[in-house]
């Protein structure tokens, strides 16, 4: 087969593992013509920092002998198979990165033979871009649950970052959709990756060995294919940071591609609002120092599509607000909606040299007319105000948004309207349009 047939084949194979954050562009430039662009093979990722890079994006084989039943690479598909060589893509990384279209390598595959095989074929390939090419660019890997974990941790020293696929929130889920996984090996090498880590972390820095996955281990769960509450996600998210130390979870919205009795029918749209809360809820958890039981409950397991999880936290908890600006500690300056960790050490270095005003928080990066519901300045609230969680909620909510998600929600989950219903919102604009006359 020829390469670049490959090439379209492995690339869409791998366009659903989503943990490396990937987009693609597509224009209608004659094929061959300069600046013609294909929408397989190239994502981008971020650095911790902030940076955007570029990263070949391949699966080294969709030949599965798996059969998932949410994957559209599973063995009982029928769809071109294709399965590069070490040396094949080695050679693409090498000819992309000369050319300046890339930064790095994003590989992960289906399973070959057997997860051994399948792992040595990746080793090999790293092995002629670190040793031969001499490339030392940034490379991220698959680490294949179930691997020796010999080979887990010689991938281990030629990678920058690994990623484990937890792919379902419970062990039913995936016995059930996942039947040739076995549930007890996917957590394993994440437990390999994080002791090693830990263990050359205490090697004296002179007799310190070639660095071991210094980026950091991720992984990817597929929401929406299971019948597994927010609450549930967001709880296994927490415990894989802490335990695991991952530096990231990513959550991707189940794209139906495959007919099946155990499946949400091929016709539903993919829960992007659900996954968008996730990742909203998975800020809290990192940088806003949230619990996953502050953020839903085993009451309220799912999110309010209505309201972010923050927004949603404070009108829950209103009996904890309005918070002084002028006092308040760190802590509680994260927990205001429109204030983030950035304008909250704004408010700390600025207040040591003078007493805040509501005025000035704008230029400290507050986001007004979000936080001005849940914040006091100097005992001074914004003026015009009404001092009820249900006002508030209506006010942070525009019809337009009301109208939109409206239609999304009526596309998916009724469920999930815990806090709010229509009736509510409906009596809340009254409510609202009463007192602004
Ligand atoms: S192991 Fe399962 S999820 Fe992975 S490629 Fe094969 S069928 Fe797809």
């Amino acid at each position: 087969m020829d390469l670049s047939r490959k090439i379209e084949i492995l690339a869409e194979s791998a366009k659903y593992d989503v943990s490396c954050s990937s987009s693609g562009v597509m224009n209608n430039t004659r094929q061959g013509a300069i600046g013609s662009t294909s929408a397989a093979g190239i994502c981008h990722s971020f650095t911790s920092d902030g940076r955007c890079v570029s990263l070949l994006k391949l699966l080294f084989t969709n030949a599965c002998i798996f059969d998932c039943h949410y994957c559209i690479n599973r063995k009982s598909n029928s769809i071109p198979r294709a399965t590069f060589t070490p040396q094949e893509v080695a050679d693409l990384t090498m000819d992309f990165y000369m050319r300046n279209y890339i930064e790095g390598l994003f590989l992960s595959s289906a399973i070959i033979k057997n997860v051994d095989y399948t792992s040595e074929l990746l080793i090999k390939t790293l092995k002629i871009l670190r040793y031969e090419k001499g490339f030392k660019g940034y490379i991220h890997v698959k680490a294949i649950p179930g691997a020796d974990e010999n080979l887990i941790e010689e991938l281990g020293f030629l990678a920058d970052r690994m990623s484990v696929n937890v792919e379902l929130p419970s062990r039913e889920s995936l016995k059930l959709l996942a039947p040739d996984k076995d549930p007890f090996a996917l957590y394993k090498p994440m437990k390999q990756i994080t002791h090693k880590k830990k263990e050359l972390s205490q090697v004296p820095t002179l007799r310190k060995p070639a660095s071991f996955v210094p980026a950091g281990q991720s992984t990817q769960m597929i929401i929406g294919a299971s019948p597994e509450s927010d609450h549930s996600i967001v709880k296994i998210a927490e415990n894989l940071y802490k335990q695991y130390e991952l530096k990231r979870v990513y959550y991707s919205a189940y794209i139906p591609v495959n007919k099946d009795s155990l499946l949400p029918a091929i016709t539903t749209e993919p829960p992007l609002l659900r996954e968008h809360r996730l990742y909203q809820a998975d800020w809290l958890l990192r940088f806003y120092h949230f619990s996953a039981d502050e953020i839903l409950s085993e009451n309220k397991p799912n999110f309010n599509l209505y309201l972010d999880p923050k927004a949603n936290w404070a009108v829950q908890n209103y009996d904890q607000f309005p918070i002084d600006v002028q006092t308040a500690s760190y802590e509680q300056l994260l927990r205001i909606p429109g204030i983030g960790p950035k304008s909250a050490l704004n408010i700390l270095k600025a207040r040591k040299y003078y007493r805040l005003h509501l005025s000035d928080l704008k230029k400290l990066g507050v986001v007004i007319k979000r936080a001005q519901y849940f914040i006091s300045c100097n005992g001074a609230c914004q003026p015009g105000l009404v001092n009820d969680p249900e006002w508030i909620i209506s006010s942070l909510i525009s019809s337009r948004q009301y109208e939109t998600l409206k239609k999304v929600n009526s596309q998916s989950r009724q469920e999930q309207l815990s806090l709010f219903d229509v009736e509510r919102f409906e009596t809340n604009k009254r409510k609202e349009s009463r007192y602004a006359n």
